[in-house]
């Protein structure tokens, strides 16, 4: 069973009477468990529904959509699938006390995997949730892998149960599925020698692995620094060297790169970006792969930007992207006249090993803002806040900009808050 959290107005599900609080029961006599359900058992154009209002009443529905017509049903969140695993690097344990419950979950969840592209492990999975994955074509999945040795991802993954993952994905690509990887590079545990084998196992399922991402494990001041570690300087350019070696064998043979290290690989090991166009389609920006390439692509695709001169504009950031952003900054003050002043914040929450702006607590940008009025704008990461706009240390958004000497936006690409900040 599945509940309506909210329904679009002037939809079909709203000209039927739908109310937040309604019970999804089944479509054409199939249980619906979760919203996967929903959304393939409602993509024809008829089925009939099994509903029971909040009042109680049970209600079937013969529903024929006329196409492209949305239901407009937003279901109410779905339980997550926890995590079985216990990665010594875990965010989960380098999270500090006292923040909001959810930050603590660990979850593996295929469907989110599916969904939003989040990482999942696969090692969770019952038999209905394989044939979910085969029956609604669930691909691609993300998955991490880690290590292809069975016994060193169990290591890893610190879970002796954890199937073995190239026969797994073998299984599965029978079945249509494909997948983008990622290892998380482990100094001693699965970089050198085991790194190589994970990539030529990977390689040879050809198809099947359309994208594998190598991420140096990151931690925090509050991580089992007793059980694992960052990745040094040479281990980072020893990985980045594997990489190369493993992306251009696979761009003579597929005309595809297909393996990319993290931006964090690169910076850690002191080596620079690889250019825009290594990264293909960018199919593992959001997982830190080529995003700064990425976004430079977005600031050059918004077009022109308005004439800012006289305009002193303060960049907030982590220290992540303090080397690479002067040139992104640069650029925008061409197009722009404005002057622009990189802000960089150290973590004090997670601890200043972690350098990623979105992972920024709103207390520091806060701090940051202090006194700034001389700022006429300040741009503050748009992905450091949730959906609620709330910062990792639940500070609100909107309670920050309010307070602060100048005006705050979020932003993504600084293209999207530059076209329109000064408007009135
Ligand atoms: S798979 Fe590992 S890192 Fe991911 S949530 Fe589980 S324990 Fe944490």
């Amino acid at each position: 069973m599945i509940r309506v959290a909210a329904v679009t107005p002037d939809s079909i599900a709203a000209d039927l009477g739908l109310a937040p609080g309604t019970e999804l029961l089944r479509v054409n006599d199939r249980e619906l468990g979760d919203f996967l359900d929903w959304e393939f058992l409602t993509a024809d154009e008829e089925f009939l529904l099994l509903a029971r209002l909040p009042d109680g009443g049970v209600v079937e529905y013969d529903i024929e959509r006329p196409e492209g017509r949305p239901l407009g049903v937003q279901l109410e969140p779905p339980r997550i699938r926890r995590c079985g695993n216990r990665c010594d690097f875990c965010f989960v344990d380098g999270l500090p006390e006292g923040l909001r419950e959810t930050l603590y979950v660990r979850d593996d969840d295929y469907r989110l995997s599916f969904r939003y592209g989040n990482f999942a492990t696969l090692t969770n999975l019952k038999p209905r949730d394989i044939q979910r994955i085969l029956e609604y074509r669930l691909s691609p999945l993300y998955v991490s892998v880690h290590a292809t040795d069975p016994v060193i991802r169990r290591r890893i993954l610190r879970n002796p149960r954890a199937p073995e993952i190239i026969p797994q994905l073998t299984e599965f690509a029978g079945g249509g599925i494909r997948f983008h990887a990622q290892i998380v590079l482990q100094p001693g545990v699965n970089d050198g020698a085991v790194l190589e084998k994970s990539l030529e196992d990977l390689y040879r399922l050809e198809e099947i692995v359309l994208t594998v991402a190598v991420v140096p494990v990151g931690l925090t001041n509050f991580s089992k620094l007793d059980m694992t570690r960052e990745p040094g300087e040479a281990e980072c350019r020893a990985a980045a060297a594997m990489v190369h070696r493993f992306a251009e064998r696979a761009l003579a043979a597929r005309g595809q790169r297909w393996v990319h290290g993290s931006d964090e690989l690169y910076l850690n090991a002191n080596l620079p970006l690889p250019p825009a166009e290594w990264y293909g389609d960018f199919e593992q920006a959001e997982n830190g792969v080529g995003s700064v390439r990425y976004l430079e692509q977005r600031i050059a695709a918004a077009g022109a930007l308005p004439p800012l001169p006289g305009r002193k504009i303060g960049v907030l950031t982590g220290a992540a992207m303090a080397r690479l952003m002067p040139k992104v900054l640069q650029t925008l003050t061409a197009a722009t006249g404005a002057k622009f002043e990189l802000v960089v914040l150290e973590n004090d929450l997670f601890g200043p090993s972690v350098t990623t702006a979105a992972l920024l607590p709103g207390r520091a940008f806060r701090r940051a803002l202090e006194g700034r009025d001389d700022l006429d704008l300040a741009l503050l990461p748009a992905d450091a806040v949730n959906d609620d706009g709330l910062f990792l240390d639940d500070v609100p958004f909107d309670q920050l900009a309010q307070g602060a000497p100048t005006r705050v936006r979020l932003s993504s690409d600084f293209a999207d808050v530059l076209a329109k900040a000064f408007e009135a």
